[in-house]
């Protein structure tokens, strides 16, 4: 115990405090027994993920339906891979997502929360305490073993067909004393310190994953790397360390740290913490010809949550969408509540899939449609603003420019039981209502007119003439309508369909036909939402101008 004593004062002179100064400084969370606190803990490596999402989801979910706490977590003591700008990115993601943290980095403001720092590259004193304590209590040791040497033993358990790694008699620091650690760190060798693990695969750990159910797997015998040549932590001790501190109660992250769960396990152990409870995610999945498989890191662009939000799908559709991908009982309860936001929805963690769910575009697409359907034309424009201020200026100009205008468009269809749903992400904004503005009905119009090849210019241009003469804006749909009906028995058209139908060759076509001409000539579009309430957003002026440029075009 002595030699231990001596031995982590020398590789850690400067750390005074005990555990215990640790516990004191986070106390223990004085919350209802049923509250989960749970957080989301990013490495900034690159950009969110989808998978990331949807995990922060299931995280937020469960901490706030239970009156919980969930904190955001940066986890940056991957030095080497940390990507500028990466914290920002991936806030400002989860933000444009509706996904808020109590605790942890936010958008705008600085840290919130008793628990931090809340970025691990500011926590490494605090990891520090506690490797000392396990140095003292001979539960970890430095390991001098360079580069080579660890190849070296790889290629001879090779050899011997022994398990890989560095552990029991293979660990050839294990049992290093004070002296030789001292000699070694004369010669100016770096080193890992290294938990003695007090393990064997011949022992099982088991749990119940909140998600996997019950789990047995082999204990750890590694003497894994709790602390860093350059004094970090490694994602599994900062892990131990942090959530229990923190005050986690549950921890739901990606079903690639499945298989670390025995060393996390063995470390709250060795450290004396109280274990949580952990909750493995099965991977989003991708359709890929005709088979699934999980978004590649490095080449699927649709894996990144940035695609969604340069596509312009509302965050509340993805979260929405993802919300079915946690319960499938989801999509039943929306459509029997549909007044009621999502977070009245209880997950239940227990039943998500185990085999990875998969991200359908189509399913995403008509959620997407939805959730814009629901949202008032103001509600519509001040977040299709946002998103073009970003993406798309052209947009954001015409936004900026014809405020007023721009909410009477899109108000077009929006009231009643049946919205419209021709915007499935704002992207489609600009060229759903693109022949509203005069810049672009302009352009449009450079390259014709989109007549049906049906339709002779002269017949087109006669009753667009006449049309022109009785116009008047002020006139009640009703009136509007019947204008046009007699239009059409002056040019030769049946008044209505009825009439067409019963004897089809006493006509050059019908009413439908009619109102086609008149929509070309206003829209330059053959399909368009109701004529009349087109009109009268067009105004007077826009109207009668439009009527007159096609005359003289048709010319
Ligand atoms: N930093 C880890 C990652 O990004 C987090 C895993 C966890 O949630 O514990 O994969």
């Amino acid at each position: 115990m002595a030699d231990n004593r001596l031995l982590a004062d020398l590789l850690l002179p400067e750390v005074t405090l005990q555990p215990e100064d640790m516990f004191s400084r986070y106390p223990k969370r004085t919350l209802d027994e049923s509250a989960k606190v749970t957080r989301f803990a990013p490495s900034p490596t690159g950009m969110l993920h989808v998978g990331g999402l949807y995990a922060a989801l299931v995280s937020e979910r469960l901490a706030h339906q239970s009156k919980g706490i969930c904190y955001l977590r940066i986890e940056d003591t991957d030095r080497k891979r940390e990507v500028d700008g990466s914290i920002q990115g991936i806030i400002k993601a989860l933000d444009y997502f509706g996904i808020h943290f109590d605790e942890g980095l936010g958008v705008s403001v600085g840290e919130a929360g008793n628990y931090g720092p809340y970025k691990q590259s500011k926590r490494a004193d605090i990891y520090q305490v506690f490797v000392k304590h396990l140095l003292v209590k001979g539960l970890a040791y430095p390991c001098f073993c360079s580069a080579e040497e660890l190849a070296e033993l790889r290629k001879q358990q090779k050899e011997q067909s022994a398990i890989q790694g560095y552990y029991g008699e293979w660990a050839k620091h294990r049992n290093i004393t004070f002296q030789q650690a001292k000699e070694e760190m004369e010669k100016g060798k770096s080193y890992v310190i290294r938990l003695k693990s007090p393990g064997s695969p011949n022992n099982k750990v088991r749990f119940t994953d909140l998600i996997k159910g019950y789990i047995e797997m082999p204990e750890n015998n590694q003497d894994i790397v709790i602390l860093k040549t350059d004094g970090f932590p490694t994602y599994h001790f900062a892990h131990a360390v942090d959530d229990y501190l923190m005050g986690t109660t549950h921890v739901l992250r990606a079903d690639e740290w499945l298989s670390s769960v025995p060393v996390h396990l063995q470390l709250f152990d060795v450290l004396g913490f109280k274990r949580l409870s952990y909750g493995h995610i099965s991977p989003i999945m991708k359709m890929d010809g005709t088979s699934k498989r999980k978004f590649s890191k490095r080449k699927d662009l649709d894996g990144l949550a940035e695609f969604y939000i340069r596509q312009g799908y509302p965050g509340q559709a993805v979260i929405e969408y993802f919300m079915s991908l946690i319960n499938s009982n989801y999509e039943d309860w929306s459509i029997n509540n549909p007044k009621a936001p999502f977070t009245k929805f209880t997950v239940e963690i227990e039943k998500m899939s185990t085999s990875g769910a998969l991200l359908d575009i189509d399913k995403l697409n008509d959620i997407s449609k939805d959730v814009i359907s629901r949202l008032s034309a103001e509600q519509l424009y001040d977040q299709a603003y946002i998103w073009a201020d970003k993406y798309d200026p052209d947009l954001s100009e015409l936004m900026g420019k014809y405020k007023e205008y721009f909410i009477k468009i899109l108000s077009i269809g929006r009231i009643g039981s049946k919205p419209r749903k021709d915007i499935i992400v704002w992207s489609d904004i600009k060229p759903v209502f693109s022949y509203f503005f005069d810049e672009l009905y302009n352009t449009s119009i450079n390259e014709g007119y989109a007549l049906p090849p049906t339709v002779p210019a002269d017949i087109a241009k006669a009753i667009v003439h006449s049309y022109a003469k009785v116009f008047n804006y002020m006139d009640d749909k009703d009136t509007w309508f019947d204008k046009i009906k007699n239009l059409a028995e002056k040019f030769g058209f049946a008044r209505d369909v009825k009439l067409y139908k019963k004897n089809p060759e006493a006509y050059k076509g019908n009413v439908g036909d009619v109102a086609m001409i008149l929509r070309v000539a206003l829209t330059n579009r053959s399909a368009t939402p109701d004529l009349f309430d087109i009109i009268q957003v067009l105004g007077m002026d826009r109207t009668s101008c439009r009527l007159k440029k096609f005359l003289e075009n048709m010319n």
